[in-house]
């Protein structure tokens, strides 16, 4: 086996020889360099103390309490930018499944390995020139000429199984800290493994414990699941390991539950699919998140049974079911809206030749030009989720073509010819509603016929609105905002596709 290992890593273990001391890359860099992949991050332990540390590497920074040091190298590679030199350590005694009590430095590489997840995860790497090394040991493997495996629980074997298995213990590594119940499922689609029986059966039992972990962690190994090539079966295997009712139980809801005619999935499978071909495409955890969560809604207001049965406004209730989840999992403010959003309108009708120009003007206001692309990918992934596609592409061209057509007309309040300073100077009034209704009116006007929005016509229209009391304005206003597009979502365009020819 002939394993690389960048300059930079290498260096600064002899670095650390050099001045007497142990050195070894461990964690996921070897893991990954054992099957062949690029490694995230290159990782190395040592015996020398956070302060010896700094002191090999001047150059380094100490960034906190737990025994790590950053060395920068240098490099170009944003994987080698900085090493992170950690004091062999043992946290055996868990507070509260999250945190050690307390980091024990230790004094052996072994110890260091043994408080590791899975056995994949704990192997360490020397470089040979290390006379410490040369033991006897039958789990130090000679890898090379100048290198030299440390695998005290069986990793390499495990590898080569392909199978998640806990160091030690499985249940007493998962009591101690619980993140590793979803590390575990993480680690088995990220490797396309299977978790070892005995340890998915302690995954299974305690499960439960993964509510006394902090949101933030559970939302870091979560998005790691949706952003690897298996999410689909990340997802799978989150519910049969009991885990996912603890984390987005709303998408259990779907399980069972069927569709009408136009699906032969499950709603639960249909998303679950949706995601799947996101991932297949490599699209953004936005989009993909977007996508398993499409039709989250559809449980809860499905009406009848069978082929007839409905599900009028779940694209609305989707919504507040996504933004909800996002909320609870911690996710930036800004990603669950525009999540949240993309539920929302993923169900447009289009259909060429009953759409007009002013239609698709309202699309855009309404979706934000911003949001096509991906709105649009959304809309991919429940089409081919659905098992059934129907044909599309040509549809989807066409709206292209008419999004392009009236791309440049105006579609916000921002692009009207007057401005709310100017209704302000035309009426000599102050602001107040009356500023916004009055704009809203001519939006909803100049989406219709955007030669309307000219400024001479438009200040007219001012003066005139100006003289209609604050009760019809806002009457007006209310309406403008409640026109639909023609292909806007929801029961109308629901009542469309099941009675529409196609
Ligand atoms: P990635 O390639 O995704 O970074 P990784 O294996 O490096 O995977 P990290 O989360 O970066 O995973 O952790 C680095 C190493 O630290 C792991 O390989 C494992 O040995 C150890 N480790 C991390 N978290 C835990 C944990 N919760 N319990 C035990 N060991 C852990
Ligand atoms: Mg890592």
């Amino acid at each position: 086996m002939t394993l690389k290992i960048p300059k930079e890593a290498k260096d600064a273990a002899k670095q650390l020889e050099n001045a007497g001391y142990a050195a070894y890359l461990v964690g996921g860099c070897v893991r990954d360099l054992v099957v062949g992949k690029k490694p995230k991050d290159w990782d190395i332990a040592t015996n020398a103390t956070p302060e010896e540390i700094q002191k090999v590497f001047p150059e380094s920074v100490y960034e906190n309490n737990f025994g790590t040091v950053g060395v920068k190298t240098g490099s170009n590679d944003e994987t080698l930018k900085i090493l992170e030199i950690t004091t062999f350590r043992s946290e055996s005694v868990y507070e509260d499944r999250r945190h050690p009590k307390e980091v024990k430095f230790v004094s052996t590489i072994e110890e260091d390995l043994s408080r590791r997840d899975f056995t994949v995860n704990a192997m360490a790497l020397a470089l040979t020139g290390n006379k410490k090394l040369k033991t006897n040991n039958s789990y130090k493997l000679s890898v090379g000429s100048d290198l030299l495996l440390v695998d005290p629980f069986g990793g390499q074997k495990d590898l080569k199984k392909k199978i998640v298995r806990a160091v030690g213990n499985p249940r007493e590594r998962f009591q101690e800290d619980a993140l590793r119940l979803m590390r575990a499922v993480r680690f088995a689609v990220e490797l396309d493994f299977k978790i070892d029986p005995p340890t998915q059966e302690e995954v299974a039992k305690n499960a439960g414990l993964i509510e006394e972990i902090a949101k933030e962690r559970i939302r870091d190994e979560f998005t790691k699941i949706i952003m690897s090539d298996r999410a689909a079966e990340g997802i799978i295997l989150l519910e049969d390991a009991g885990l996912l009712k603890y984390i987005v139980p709303e998408l259990r809801e779907g399980i069972g539950c069927g569709q009408n005619k136009h699906h032969i999935y499950t709603v639960f499978e249909h998303n679950v699919r949706a995601l799947n071909y996101t991932a297949e495409k490599g699209y953004s955890f936005k989009v993909r998140l977007a996508s398993l969560l499409h039709d989250v809604g559809k449980p809860r207001v499905k009406r009848g049974d069978g082929p007839d049965s409905t599900f009028y406004n779940h694209e609305v209730v989707g919504a507040r079911m996504a933004l909800k989840i996002m909320d609870r999992l911690k996710f930036p403010k800004e990603l669950v809206e525009e999540v949240g959003h993309l539920v929302r309108y993923h169900l447009f009708y289009y259909n060429v030749g009953e759409v007009t120009e002013a239609g698709v003007r309202r699309f855009l206001a309404r979706v934000g030009p911003e949001n096509v692309d991906d709105l649009l990918k959304v809309r991919e992934a429940d089409r081919i989720g659905s098992g059934v596609p129907k044909a599309f592409p040509y549809k989807l061209r066409h709206l292209l073509f008419m999004i392009e057509k009236v791309k440049r007309d105006p579609i916000s309040p921002k692009m009207l010819k007057v401005n709310g300073t100017d209704v302000m100077k035309i009426l000599n009034v102050a602001p107040g509603p009356k500023i916004g209704w009055i704009l809203t009116i001519l939006l909803e006007e100049v989406l219709d016929d955007p030669k309307k929005n000219e400024e001479k016509y438009l200040d007219g229209r001012v003066g005139y609105l100006g003289m209609l009391s604050d009760k019809e304005l806002k009457k007006m206003s209310e309406k403008a905002r409640e026109t639909k597009e023609e292909f806007e979502g929801g029961a109308e365009a629901e009542m469309k596709r099941k009675y529409s020819v196609k």
